[in-house]
């Protein structure tokens, strides 16, 4: 029998705890809608650092900040203001850069293009690490990114790595791209995923990582709910 939300919703509000839960994964591979959903259902924050770069990168982009420069990144993520606002019903998460919404300019195929080679940069990610800390401080977490269960949060009490095939992946982002009116062909997207991977995988520093105590789960071909009730049973098991 496949798993209905409803009947998850129901466990789920028996976790009186504050975890953290850091989901790790590659682009595409289906992190954001089950971190986002999980944080809903346990009324946790869901950070989603992708967008805090993100965020960055939109305003690298715009100040026209020479990628290169390192030192330039590094006060640009020193003296910038971004913030994750969820509604109180836990529906919508809005992306602020200086108290500006740029919850959907964030998602552009240009920042897209530059958020992965931005995001190779030390200093910044020092910076990015240090604030998604401060976030999570002292609360119920669901932590997306890269490197939450292996840089960010080594401790977290559940490690997810979340993977799809590839061809899985590219449909995905396709499906997104048709939904937001955004014409791109999936040759297209396969490149571009394919850099994302290669440069987020092989940058020197916090690469997109298995962490040793990481459970993968291959969500290639499972609805949402059955990805969420993997990853509810591996809460449970935890928290046992
Ligand atoms: O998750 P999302 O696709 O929005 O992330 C955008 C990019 O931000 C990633 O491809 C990666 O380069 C960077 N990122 C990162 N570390 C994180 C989250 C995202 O380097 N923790």
């Amino acid at each position: 029998m496949k798993p209905s939300l409803g009947n998850l919703s129901r466990s789920f509000s028996r976790l009186k705890k504050n975890l953290i839960i850091a989901i790790d994964g590659p682009s595409a591979s289906g992190k954001s809608t089950v971190a986002h959903l999980l944080a809903k259902k346990l009324g946790y924050l869901y950070l989603d650092t992708g967008a805090m770069y993100r965020a960055l990168t939109l305003k690298a982009l715009k100040n026209k900040i020479d990628i290169e420069d390192e030192d330039a990144l590094y006060q640009l993520a020193e003296t910038t203001k971004i913030s994750l606002k969820q509604n109180p019903d836990f529906t919508k998460v809005k992306v602020y850069l200086d108290g500006e919404d740029v919850t959907s300019q964030i998602r552009s195929r240009l920042v897209n293009k530059w958020v992965s080679p931005i995001s190779t940069v030390k200093k910044l990610r020092e910076k990015m690490v240090e604030q998604q800390r401060e976030i999570a401080k002292g609360r119920g977490v669901v932590a997306e990114g890269r490197d939450m269960g292996t840089v960010v949060f080594p401790q977290a009490e559940v490690k997810i790595f979340l993977v799809a095939s590839i061809k899985e992946r590219i449909h995905r982002r396709w499906k997104e791209y048709q939904q937001r009116g955004i014409s791109c062909s999936e040759k297209e997207i396969e490149k571009e995923i394919q850099r994302r991977d290669q440069i987020d995988s092989q940058r020197e520093v916090s690469p997109l990582r298995k962490a040793e105590d990481a459970i993968i789960i291959d969500n290639t071909n499972f609805g949402i709910s059955e990805t969420l009730q993997k990853i509810w049973e591996i809460v449970e098991k935890k928290v046992k």
